[in-house]
This record gives structure tokens, sequence and C-alpha cells, in this order.
């Protein structure tokens, strides 16, 4: 005789095998036909959607409040990247805390690991970084500079006109795993560039008041915004990339700011807030926090959307007009 107990366990268990059966089957169904692409960081998510539209099936891996240098990985992840036709990436080994090891792990003859570079070499490979002018390479191959950053800086996302170039190279990459659609993706290329590079122009003209206005950074990842904005980054609160501030490095950069007037402190947001709030006092600078990918912070989901953030947190910290 069963008891009521055990008619609500055995109701139980055929539930949980009834959940796990849908979820099994959802995913494909879902991606009947569909591209399986996962792109690391949710910029990427977002692009590769526009891109991809009804065609793509996008998964992201960071969501995007992490550093990106210490990113975790998760079983899910592995998932992920076992199932993926495509993979979408920023590269220059900005990935190195989670992506090879990931990539070894799944298994994908389609996102092959290269042994030697670390880097993904198989035909669903989709790297971000093909084409960019690099900020910062190393001249020697030295590890005495800080090790996070062998490739030269490898943020190139946080440069606005950067989009565009990404843009393309992922809707290059969809046409070239399913040729059938390429004029689909030509399309939605089309549709978002129309879309995007008009805002690039306006935060461009708004960035005209930053011009020559000095600051910090926290970490060494802000070459592609002082680029885009003109701020001139004259130091960082990190000693190299990846090694924490001392009190010497902390004396000598009050100093500095108060000698050369740097009134703007940029903490991106995973760094701590009090070295940068104790810097402030010090010398009476402002302090905007951004995000070095979208959704790392609030209503920053969208690479146009992170960028517009970003852009407004610097004019706003500086005293300048917002967007
Ligand atoms: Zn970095």
């Amino acid at each position: 005789m069963i008891t009521f107990k055990e008619k609500v366990m055995k109701n139980k268990i055929f539930r949980l095998a009834l959940i796990l059966l849908l979820a099994g089957w959802a995913p494909l169904a879902q991606a009947a036909g569909k591209l399986r692409v996962v792109a690391t960081v949710p910029d990427l998510v977002d692009i590769t959607r526009r891109i991809g539209a009804d065609l793509a099936e996008v998964q992201g891996l960071a969501r995007g409040p992490e550093d990106i240098h210490q990113v975790v990985m998760k079983p899910s992840f592995v998932t992920r990247l076992n199932k993926a036709d495509a993979v979408v990436y920023l590269g220059l080994s900005v990935e190195h805390s989670f992506l090879p090891g990931l990539l070894e792990v799944a298994r994908n003859p389609k996102a092959r690991r290269n042994a030697d570079t670390f880097g993904c070499l198989g035909p669903g490979c989709i790297d971000c970084s093909e084409g960019v002018n690099v900020m910062e390479k190393p001249e020697t191959l030295s590890r005495a500079e800080g090790e996070l950053h062998p490739q030269g800086n490898p943020h190139y996302n946080l440069d606005p006109q950067e989009g565009p170039r990404m843009a393309r190279l992922i809707a290059a990459g969809l046409a070239r795993l399913d040729p059938e659609h390429a004029a689909d993706y030509e399309r939605n290329l089309k549709a978002y560039l129309s879309e995007l590079e008009p805002r690039i122009a306006e935060w461009k003209r708004l960035a005209a008041a930053l011009h020559g206005f000095k600051a910090v950074s926290f970490h060494k990842d802000v070459a592609y915004l002082g680029r885009f904005t003109g701020i001139d980054f004259v130091d960082t609160v990190e000693l190299k990339p990846g090694i924490a501030p001392t009190p010497t490095h902390l004396e000598q950069l009050v100093k500095k700011m108060k000698g050369q007037g740097v009134k703007l402190i940029v903490r991106e947001q995973q760094y701590d807030a009090k070295v940068c709030e104790w810097l402030a006092e010090k010398t009476g600078a402002g302090i905007a926090v951004i995000g070095t990918m979208a959704n790392a912070l609030p209503d920053s989901e969208t690479f146009e959307k992170f960028s517009e953030r970003n852009l407004k947190a610097l004019l706003e910290a500086a005293g300048k007009r917002g967007p």
C-alpha cells in the first residue's frame, strides 16, 4: 500500500523528471534550424542578437558585473560551449580566466583551442579583436609589466567607435557559418549600424567637452576610452595591471594629481570604492563609475546603453553636460 508521503514523493520525482525533460528539450526545440551562438560578454550577446535576430540562439557567459580578468567558470558554460556552432569573443587574451579552460573541456571541434596561443581555432570562432588598432602593445614580452595584458590593451569595447567594426565581424562570421542566410545578416547589420552610427556621432560631439581633461583610472583599461573622449589619462590607482596600489604609490599619486590638476577619477565598478573616495577627498577630484562591459551597471545591458551610460558618468563627474 502506498502511503500519502510516498505518493507525494513520487509526484515530486515525476514532476522533476518532467521539468528536466522539458528543460532538456526546450533549447533544442528553440534552436531547431537556428545557429547556436555563445558570446563571452553581454556587449557581444547584444550585438550578435541584433545581427542574428531570429536566425540565431545567442547565449552569454559573463554576466557583466564581474571583473573580466576573473570570471569564474561554471559547468553550465561548458554545456553551452559544447553545443555551440559559433563562439563570439573579445580576444586579445581578455577572456583568459575562463575561455581557454572552457574550450578545452567543451571539446567542440567547431571551437577548437590552439595549444600554443590558447586561442580559439575552429571554424566557429569569431574573434572580435580582428582589425583592432591595438593600444599599449608591450615592446617586450617581459612579465614584469603586469601579466594581464600580454597582447596589449584588450579593453577596446570601451570605445563606442569599435562597435561597428565588431558588428561587421559578427555579421561576416554568421554569414560564413550560415551562407544560406548571408543576405539576412547583411540586412540586420545595416539596420543596426543605421541606428548605432548616428548615436556614436552624437556621443563624439558631447565628448568634445572632455578633450584634454586630466584623469586617473583604477585599472589600465581606459586607453580606448581616452582615444574616444580625448580624456588625458595620466596614471592608474593600481600599481600595475592586476597589482593592488601600495601606500607609497598612493602618496605619489596624490602628489601627481595635485601637481597636474587632475580632477577626475575613473573607477571601473568592480574595483575598490574606498580607495577612490580617499583619493577624491585628498585631491578634490570627482569620481566617475564606469562599466568595462555591458550590464556591469544597471540599465546598460546593450552596447548602446553601456556606451552612453559610461559617457554620461564621465561628463557628470567632470562637471560637464551629459547626454
Ligand atoms: Zn585589463
